[in-house]
């Protein structure tokens, strides 16, 4: 057989770019890969593979660099890099849009946008689009319709069945329908190099967001008053809550509602007549504002970080608030937080076996996340996020595949629950050499893990 010839903008370390090539969101657990090819068209995404194989090299697949734990990065291998094909095309008359994988959210929604549409996504602008669309895809619009991956209704991608050459293939309800239920919540980097997505669009204009600020004092309260009722609100409206340390001082609700100010305000009366709200906002605004608004600064510029999560199912007790609340009080610094986002309403419609997006029964999914400057605070940091994790799982359930904790012990079935077997026959029939791997892969049915 022909040898394959890696083609698009190939990076090494003897070049200028590689420091900012090789560098991903996160600082912590970095990386060194011996290539990176930023693919430009398809054919580059197949010849990398193929090299990849013919050369019996580790590779791992990259788009936007948001893996919290750098799971699309390798030491001493290929970095199969799509950001550099990231087309978005809108289909006004049928509503769809097919977007390239290397999209980000921000290209996504600011092209969506100028067609009058979007898609339910995530809030940080820099997060690639189809990272966060394999994993399941929580935000604003979650509620009203359903996560990012919902609104799939194709995937093309690269495979290889780990014999002769890599090849293109389409997934979607009528084709490959069973990898296509996989691309639905089972992650990234596992079945093969997803190179476009085609969803469904909703048409969108004018939406109400709201902001209410309370102090450490009225912490349970507000807590408890955002909890009971985020998750049983109009579908219409989405909301987080986020509990700042105890140093920080604020708790922060925020929100986005598909319908006039007035009414969102007179909805959120549980919440803006509890406590001392020290700050009220509420506004009718264009919808790529609401998207400028729940973006977070950080942007690219990586920083030292670790986050894990989990899933609530029931209304948390009293006494699971003050566990977060003295893990609050007693944080490594002062940007440790917990951050929660309501579910429910059309991502609960779907079953847990319709696509491997398994916990459609929570009804807020949560984030622990520590951020920190030097590389000494990093113990203590993580500490804590394992601590908060493990006291508070008598409350809570799984992990979010999105928010992937390489310290949690059984997390296939804390990322995939009742699906993990019919994702690993699906990984057994796509990729049976298990090509794709890295520290927490689906591994085949047939492999031992
Ligand atoms: C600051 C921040 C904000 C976030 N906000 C949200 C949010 O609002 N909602 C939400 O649901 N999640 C959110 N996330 C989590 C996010 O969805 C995941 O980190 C997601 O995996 C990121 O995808 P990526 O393409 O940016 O990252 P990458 O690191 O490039 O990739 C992530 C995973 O996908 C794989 N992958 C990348 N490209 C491809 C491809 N072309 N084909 C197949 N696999 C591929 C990688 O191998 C890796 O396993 C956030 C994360 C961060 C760091």
């Amino acid at each position: 057989m022909e040898k394959t010839r890696l083609t698009g903008r190939i990076v090494t370390p003897d070049d200028a770019e590689y420091e900012q090539a090789r560098t991903n969101n996160t600082l912590n657990n970095p990386k060194f890969p011996k290539i990176i090819v930023f693919c430009q068209k398809k054919r580059d995404v197949l010849n990398a593979l193929n090299w990849a194989k013919e050369n019996n090299m580790p590779f791992r697949v990259r788009s936007g660099r948001h893996s919290f734990e750098n799971f699309s990065l390798v030491n001493g291998g290929l970095v199969i890099d799509v950001s550099e094909m990231n087309t978005v095309t809108v289909d006004c008359k049928n509503m769809t849009a097919k977007i390239q994988a290397g999209a980000n959210l921000g290209k996504v929604y600011n092209v969506l946008w100028e067609n009058g549409t979007t898609i339910p996504a995530g809030t940080e602008s820099s997060v690639g689009v189809v990272g966060l669309s394999l994993g399941g895809g929580i935000g604003m619009l979650s509620r009203l319709y359903g996560l990012t991956c919902d609104n799939l209704l194709e995937v093309e991608l690269v495979v290889s069945n780990g014999k002769g050459k890599a090849k293109i293939i389409k997934a979607n309800k009528k084709q490959n329908s069973d990898l296509f239920w996989a691309c639905r919540g089972g992650g990234g980097g596992n079945f093969g190099i997803v190179t476009s997505l085609k969803y469904k669009v909703h048409p969108i204009s004018n939406v109400s967001i709201f902001s209410i600020i309370w102090e450490w004092n009225d912490f349970e309260a507000a807590f408890d008053a955002w909890q009971k009722f985020a998750t049983n609100t109009d579908s219409r409206l989405t909301s987080e809550i986020e509990l700042r340390s105890k140093q920080a001082n604020q708790i922060i609700a925020q929100g986005e509602f598909v319908g006039p100010a007035a009414k969102l305000r007179e909805l959120l009366r549980p919440l803006t007549e509890t406590g001392t709200p020290i700050n009220v906002e509420i506004k009718e605004v264009p919808y790529i504002e609401a998207v400028h608004f729940f973006d977070e600064p950080i942007g690219n510029i990586p920083t030292y970080k670790k986050r894990s999560g989990s899933f609530i199912n029931e209304i948390l007790p009293k006494r699971a608030i003050l566990i977060m609340k003295s893990f609050l009080e007693n944080t490594p610094n002062e940007t440790t937080a917990i951050w929660q986002q309501s579910l429910g309403g059309e991502v609960k419609r779907i079953k847990p076996d319709e696509t491997a997006y398994y916990y459609r029964d929570a009804i807020i999914v949560q984030e622990y996340y520590s951020r920190w400057k030097r590389p000494e605070e990093e113990e203590n940091s993580i500490r804590w996020v394992e601590e908060l994790r493990s006291t508070l799982s008598k409350y809570t359930t799984g992990d979010y595949v999105n928010w992937p904790d390489r310290f949690i012990r059984n997390w296939p079935t804390a990322y995939y629950g009742g699906n993990l077997q019919r994702l690993r026959i699906v990984k057994r029939e796509y990729d049976p050499y298990n090509l794709f791997n890295f520290p927490q892969s689906i591994p085949p049915l047939n492999f031992w893990f």
